[in-house]
């Protein structure tokens, strides 16, 4: 019976340079293309510092070498965990520079049995190997040196904590992973209890909370890849102003008995002052991770070359050249229309804020994740006062 379904259900798709069929229950989404098409760019672009290291290492070390490029160059073992149709794999096999042997794995019999097929019709049977495996065992039975991956790619259903403590592990030192989240809602406030127990941070409900859904991921990978919380934070909202603190976990402060407190982490319970900007109380959420989310120099690169047939190559360009610009480290920022609303005026134009906001000898920054968002190095009371003048 089931046969039959999936015989009903069956369906071409092309994607990328790939063309597959996808039968019955197993998983397709036509919305990620963009996702797939901006981890090619980005894949090929780290390929690239891959074969360029090795170039010059091998230069200097051994010149005969160089003449013979197949020996120079590396092999690039590439792991897509939770790879359904095998599309992804099938496009990486096809799409990425390099030798590479990538392992298309997924823990449903029929999704492997629809990989196969994919994998034979799109020529690629060399390069891509199926694995039929829970990938959390299959990642474990690869974190020894010489076993690990040089890229793995975790793509499930909503929330990939589960996966990440053994794919920390599975990935090579400097390694790429790439890690797709799809409970955005999650992530963005509407269940900080939910959000706590999948990621190990409360999510806030706030303007920013879509800057704040990648840095919730981050910690969580941080988390799991190292035990130091320097680069984590608590969030302390202002449920008044949305005025933003961020409190650095780990640090020592003073609570109001004088007391000397580990500040930050979620157990501990300590007496924040009120906001001093408008007097109301601050909601806390966090951890995030409050370090740069992105390194200019390899988002240029992407940019740079990225193919021009990609199908979501107009957005990768829209959506990188906003990133490039983006002040990155100074985390989360505020909406126009928020500051505003508090004031009771009337939403000034964003040129004449950040005008103003440069002018007072700061940064100012759109974000990718909101398009009336400031971000800026500025402290809030100069943003205040600007806000107040306008
Ligand atoms: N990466 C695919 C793509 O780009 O088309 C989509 C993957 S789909 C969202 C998630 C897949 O994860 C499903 O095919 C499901 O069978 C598989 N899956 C769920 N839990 C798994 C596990 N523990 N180990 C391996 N695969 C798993």
């Amino acid at each position: 019976k089931s046969e039959e379904i999936n015989q009903e259900n069956e369906e071409r798709i092309k994607e990328g340079t790939a063309s597959i069929t996808t039968f019955g229950s197993v998983f397709y989404n036509p919305v990620q293309e963009f996702n797939r098409d901006l981890s090619i760019s980005v894949i090929n672009v780290y390929i690239q510092q891959i074969l360029n290291t090795k170039n010059s290492i091998t230069k200097e070390g051994n010149p005969s070498l160089v003449e013979n490029k197949s020996e120079v160059e590396p092999d690039i073992t590439i792991l897509e965990a939770l790879a359904a149709s095998g599309l992804r794999s099938i496009r990486y096999a096809r799409e990425l520079d390099g030798n590479k042997k990538i392992i298309a794995n997924d823990i449903s019999k029929k999704a492997v049995e629809s990989m196969e097929s994919n994998i034979n019709g799109n020529n690629v049977a060399n390069i891509v190997e199926t694995s039929h495996s829970d990938a959390i065992l299959l990642m474990h039975k690869h974190k020894q040196k010489g076993k690990q991956f040089d890229i793995i790619d975790l793509d499930p259903y909503g929330c990939p904590s589960i996966f990440l403590d053994s794919a920390v592990q599975a990935v090579k030192d400097n390694g790429l992973l790439l890690v797709t989240a799809t409970d955005m809602a999650i992530l963005a406030g509407n269940s900080p209890e939910t959000c706590y127990a999948k990621y190990g941070s409360v999510s806030l409900k706030i303007k920013s909370c879509h800057e704040m859904a990648l840095r919730i991921l981050l910690q969580c990978i941080e988390s799991h890849a190292n035990r130091y919380g320097s680069k984590l934070s608590m969030v302390y909202h202002c449920t008044g102003c949305g005025t933003f603190v961020l409190q650095p976990l780990g640090e020592i402060r003073t609570n109001n008995k004088n007391e000397q407190v580990k500040f930050g982490l979620p157990t501990v319970s300590v007496a924040m002052p009120l906001c001093n900007h408008c007097g109301q109380r601050y909601h806390m959420g966090g951890p995030i991770w409050s370090a740069p989310i992105h390194s200019s120099e390899f988002v240029k690169q992407v940019l740079d070359s990225a193919s021009d047939k990609l199908k979501t190559y107009k957005r990768i360009q829209g959506v990188l050249s906003v990133v490039l610009e983006e002040i990155s480290d100074s985390p989360l920022y505020f909406t126009l229309e928020k500051l505003a609303g508090t004031l009771h005026v009337e939403t000034p134009p964003m040129m004449a804020i950040r005008s103003a906001i440069l002018n007072a000898g700061y940064q100012v920054s759109f974000t990718h994740t909101n398009k009336t968002g400031i971000k800026t190095n500025a402290p809030a009371t100069v943003i205040w006062d600007i806000m107040r003048c306008w």
